[in-house]
């Protein structure tokens, strides 16, 4: 699959431009394992690199020109360099053209113009950071090919500046960092106050063990709504109890919480609060114990969201329940709610069962047919020929 589409990407490339690109870069998804609403809170993240991809063959331009062409889109995108903005015209191309503008000014170096055709088998809204993938994809490509010498905190950077201010998505780094950091079999654990991260050792691959994405297909349309209103009651909460954000508490704060706020901004908090722990917890366990020993804070971290945060939807519930019935270690939702995807870790051997109950439980429920395949962790953006 990975091949064709590197050799796929070229060949589209120079099907579109009429020239042979320079080369091939390629950026993962994204699945967060745990840590979800804590990265706006200041907190820990832990996700990983997924063995999906997004492929952008790329070839300098002697002049100031940008084009970008996807398989996604038949049109192709062209902007002078030096005029890139904030532009509903723009649609898709704002991620390429927004990396672009964010490396030259966080590098100063005067790039040149390029084109760059886009593949991708990231599925795109299902959780896993397909704009990332692009982002980083075509970040690693003129890092190298302008000499812009950045690292990849730096890059990581780059691309959320791109989604900020060209794309104008207020999104955090989670995203990039794990599609420019993560390693085969490996998690990127990240602490969104410093931004340090530290590659560690998942062991899904030696313990036999998969992660299922679900993807339910539900978009439900308080989803933003929902998303605003988690985003202040977080913000609430800290302001009641004296501190800058919900990072700066852990769960010895909880009683002072509880007599404090009102119950739901109690909830709200108290799931910041404990997720926050579980993915400390979730670290030390892969260490100490291994990867099978961390399904039931998976599990917690799934009925946090639903009892606490309030974010989850029957249809996520009901993966999540039946993936556990069915062999599964651990399961949760994952992303901003009210829809969207839950993984499920589960021994390879389980995963065909798992697929298959959740798919007839779908059914049986008259709820629409969910789209489900597993992920392994897999290396980070890099150069492919
Ligand atoms: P996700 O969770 O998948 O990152 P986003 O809404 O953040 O969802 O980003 C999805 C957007 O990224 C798409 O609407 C599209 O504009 C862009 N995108 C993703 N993949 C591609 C692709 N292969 N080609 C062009 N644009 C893409
Ligand atoms: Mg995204």
């Amino acid at each position: 699959m990975t091949d064709s589409l590197i050799r796929k990407a070229a060949a589209d490339f120079e099907a579109k431009f009429g020239y042979a690109p320079t080369g091939v870069w390629s950026a993962p998804g994204r699945v967060n394992l745990i840590g979800e609403h804590t990265d706006y809170n200041q907190g820990y993240v832990f996700p990983f690199a997924i063995n999906r991809h997004t492929f952008a063959a790329i070839a300098l331009r002697e002049d100031n020109l940008v084009r970008v062409g996807s398989s996604f889109s038949p049109t192709l995108h062209e902007v002078p360099l030096d005029s890139i903005t904030r532009d509903d015209k723009n649609d898709w191309a704002a991620y390429p053209f927004g990396v672009a503008w964010a490396i030259a000014k966080l590098s100063e170096v005067a790039g040149s113009g390029f084109d760059c055709y886009i593949e991708s088998d990231v599925p795109v809204g299902a959780g896993l950071s397909s704009s990332a993938a692009i982002e980083c994809a075509v970040g690693v490509a003129l890092n190298e090919l302008w000499n812009a010498g950045l690292d990849k905190k730096t890059l990581a950077k780059a691309g959320q500046l791109a989604e900020n201010e060209i794309v104008g998505a207020p999104t955090g780094i989670m995203d990039q960092s794990a599609s420019l950091l993560g390693e085969a079999d490996h998690g990127v654990f990240l602490d969104c106050r410093n931004l340090e991260s530290q590659v560690i050792d998942l062991g899904f691959a030696k313990a036999g063990l998969e992660l299922l994405i679900i993807d339910t297909k539900v978009a439900h349309r308080h989803a933003d709504g929902g998303y605003a209103s988690r985003r202040a009651a977080c913000e609430a909460g800290a302001a009641a109890m004296g501190v800058s954000s919900l990072r700066e508490l852990n769960e010895s704060n909880l009683p002072k919480a509880h007599d404090l706020l009102d119950n739901t901004t109690f909830r709200r908090v108290r799931h910041v609060i404990t997720e926050n722990q579980r993915v400390l917890d979730t670290v030390r366990t892969l260490r100490e114990q291994g990867p099978g020993a961390i399904g039931a804070l998976l599990y917690a971290s799934h009925e946090s969201m639903r009892d606490d945060f309030e974010i989850s939807v029957d249809e996520l519930d009901t993966a999540v329940e039946t993936a556990m019935r069915h062999g599964a270690f651990g399961a949760r939702m994952t992303g901003g709610g009210f829809g969207g995807a839950a993984i499920a870790l589960a021994p390879t051997e389980r995963i065909s069962e798992i697929s298959l109950s959740v798919i007839a439980e779908f059914e049986a429920l008259g709820f629409a047919k969910p789209e489900i395949f597993a992920v392994s962790a897999g290396p980070g953006a890099r150069r492919e020929i």
